[in-house]
């Protein structure tokens, strides 16, 4: 027998479209992702985005802020115990929306029919692309401070991180903890990160900007793993070498749609391109978007929660439609 609708995903979309499909007796079955290196380095594990940072204090009815782990494991649990979901810990590899119903392929080797899908498969972190940062990964270069900022290799020692958004704000200000300094490299001398992150960050004596630069070369040895980062101004294109023995990459994030292989629109960036903008039809009949992988404006928390929600009531009335419910 197909399911009545699979939900591809793990954060605040996921688990609310999970929330509002169970609870309207579709019986959702949710493929959270595996719990893969691979994944760990790309900021995909299950849980989502917000698993990997601290304090959330832009989420609703949480007055002091909320831990964003236990935000997600919340919001998973209420998935679970209260509406029903069913979860399956693999990452769909990929999808057949040819056929009816769909047939999605996951990473342990099992196919799954569905006659819907709720795709809220979010967004990866972007690395610089540059060959010595592949080298140093997981020994000086990482995208996630909470996942790898508490490394002794870490402590009290200068520490850089590259890019100018909430992102780098945030992983600056977490790794204060740890380094004896940071230097953060932007590309501009203006940050994009909203005021209140920005502030906090340009008021901070352990934070040294480093404006109008970006990174050439990550320097080190395999021994003792990164050693310094070899920045270009773009005001003077002159040379010069931070000593650190770590680089953590916040440039943005790009949105999970490999899996799909072309079968869903998808505009230049890779966002899934909605065919109402209030709602969350995609390109394909029965297959439905939320969150970040198709929200190139926004990208929060609270708007993936509210896609998810769309999502879900999208998918319950295009089965009801169909005769499926
Ligand atoms: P995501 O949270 O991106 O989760 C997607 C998940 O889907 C993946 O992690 C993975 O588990 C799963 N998945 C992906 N591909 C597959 C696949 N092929 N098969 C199976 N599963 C798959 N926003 C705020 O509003 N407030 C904040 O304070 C805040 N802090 C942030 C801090 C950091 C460090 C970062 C990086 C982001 C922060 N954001 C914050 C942004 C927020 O996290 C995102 O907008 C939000 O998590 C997007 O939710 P989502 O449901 O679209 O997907
Ligand atoms: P972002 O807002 O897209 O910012 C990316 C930053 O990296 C920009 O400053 C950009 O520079 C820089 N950059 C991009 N490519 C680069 C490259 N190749 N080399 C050097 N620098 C590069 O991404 P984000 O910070 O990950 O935030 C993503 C979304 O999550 C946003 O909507 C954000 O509000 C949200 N978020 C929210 C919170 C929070 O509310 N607490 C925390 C984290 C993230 P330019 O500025 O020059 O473009």
């Amino acid at each position: 027998m197909p399911e009545k609708l699979v939900i591809i995903g793990s954060g605040p979309a996921a688990w609310t479209a999970a929330i509002y499909a169970g609870r309207a007796s579709l019986n959702p079955l949710v493929y959270e992702g595996a719990i893969s290196e691979d994944n760990r380095l790309r900021g995909t594990l299950p849980l989502g985005q917000l698993n990997l940072t601290t304090e959330v204090e832009n989420f609703p009815g949480f007055p002091h802020g909320v831990h964003g782990p236990e935000l997600m494991m919340n919001m998973k649990t209420q998935a679970t115990e209260l509406a029903g979901a069913r979860v399956v810990t693999e990452d769909i590899l990929g999808v057949d929306l040819s056929s009816r119903p769909f047939v999605l392929r996951d990473s342990a080797g099992s196919s799954v029919e569905t006659h819907a899908l709720v795709i809220a498969t979010g967004a990866s972190a972007n690395y610089l692309g540059l060959e010595s940062e592949s080298r140093f990964k997981n020994n000086g270069v990482s995208a996630c401070a909470v996942c790898d900022g508490a490394l002794p290799r870490f402590r009290n020692k200068p520490l850089v991180v590259v890019g100018g958004g909430d992102s780098a704000a945030e992983e600056a200000t977490y790794l204060t903890k740890f380094a004896s300094v940071i230097y953060l490299v932007h590309r501009r001398d203006k940050l994009r990160a909203s005021s209140v992150m920005a502030q906090r960050i340009l008021s901070n004596p352990k934070i040294q900007p480093v404006w109008n630069s970006v990174p050439e070369e990550v320097l080190g040895n395999n021994t003792r793993g990164m050693t310094g980062l070899r920045v270009k101004s773009l005001l003077t294109q002159e040379s010069r070498i931070i000593d650190a023995v770590g680089i953590f990459v916040a440039i943005g994030h790009t949105p999970n749609t490999r899996l799909l292989n072309g079968q869903v629109e998808c505009d230049a960036k890779g966002y899934i391109v909605l065919m109402d903008r209030f709602r969350t039809f995609t390109s394909v009949e029965g297959v439905f978007a939320a969150g970040d992988v198709a929200d190139a404006t926004y990208r929060q928390a609270i708007t993936a929660a509210g896609m998810g929600c769309k999502a879900a009531l999208d998918a319950e009335r295009w089965l009801a439609e169909k005769g499926f419910h």
